[in-house]
């Protein structure tokens, strides 16, 4: 039931005139292109998306170079559709059990695949979801909180290097008013998207932002850990490594916030 659970915790706009129908919601399918692994479902044209579609053609590839894991050539199939109402629908249908989202990811019947609605914030939306895509192509059993992390990290605009300032903001001013300390045993122990808060999602950025941007071995430490989680069938929670290499590394963690 894991590909059920994984979805973005993405803030959405009221669902206002949703409407559900006992008839299927026929998927975006007019038009389809395909970049590399990536492979795109449109009614509407998609001549006009060409920067979108480069950027997240390339994202694929900053994916892969930057956790050193070999890309995947299994396809990821996003579905855009052009109308909310239309999206809702299919939402409510498909998968009523979810909340609320402009944008999710599913890995269900060997098939991975994004489902997004056209808006204002649809480039950082499938930034967050494809990214999800990439990275179960090639490491299909990643843990809720580094898959949430690095999809978190890739989802805002490359020049910023997966720095994400809102999460940086939140964790610091809860860590200051000790509502909050780094705990990566606790969100190890998480097991659906249902149950992770925003702070959840901060806090498992954050894990990732501090292993790939603050200096070369904990780059490293995490790149190795992913390469175990591609080849192995029980590989130990990262906090039980990181007691052995690393014991401070709660506390780095804050310094690491505070310097950002
Ligand atoms: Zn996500």
């Amino acid at each position: 039931m894991r590909a059920w659970t994984l979805w973005t915790l993405c803030i959405t706009p009221a669902l206002a005139g949703c409407v559900f129908t006992r008839d299927a919601i026929k998927l975006p399918s007019e038009n389809a292109v395909t970049r590399d692994q990536l492979v795109i479902h449109s009614d509407a044209s998609l001549s006009g998306e060409q920067p979108l579609i480069d950027e997240l053609s390339a994202l694929r590839h900053e994916v892969a170079a930057k956790l050193q894991l070999p890309p995947s050539e299994q396809p990821v199939h996003l579905y855009l559709f052009d109308a909310a109402d239309r999206f809702d629908s299919f939402v409510q249908r498909e998968h009523p059990d979810f909340p609320n989202r402009r944008a999710f990811f599913v890995a269900e019947g060997g098939f991975l695949k994004v489902y997004a609605c056209r808006g204002a914030r649809i480039a950082e939306d499938l930034r967050h979801e494809v990214t999800h895509g990439y990275l179960h192509a090639s490491v299909p059993q990643l843990p809720l909180w580094l898959d949430e992390g690095l999809a978190e990290y890739f989802e805002v605009p490359p020049a910023q290097r997966g720095l994400n300032k809102p999460h940086v903001t939140l964790l610091l001013q809860r860590w200051q008013d000790r509502q909050w300390a780094p705990d990566l045993a606790r969100l190890e122990q998480l097991r659906s998207s249902r149950d992770m808060t925003q702070q959840d999602y901060a806090e498992s950025w954050a894990w990732v932002h501090f292993s790939l941007e603050s200096n070369t071995p904990r780059r490293e430490w995490l790149c190795r850990y992913l390469a175990s989680l591609q080849k192995e069938e029980r590989v130990p929670p990262l906090s039980s490594l990181l007691a052995t290499i690393e014991p401070d590394a709660a506390q780095a963690l804050v310094e690491h916030l505070r310097g950002l």
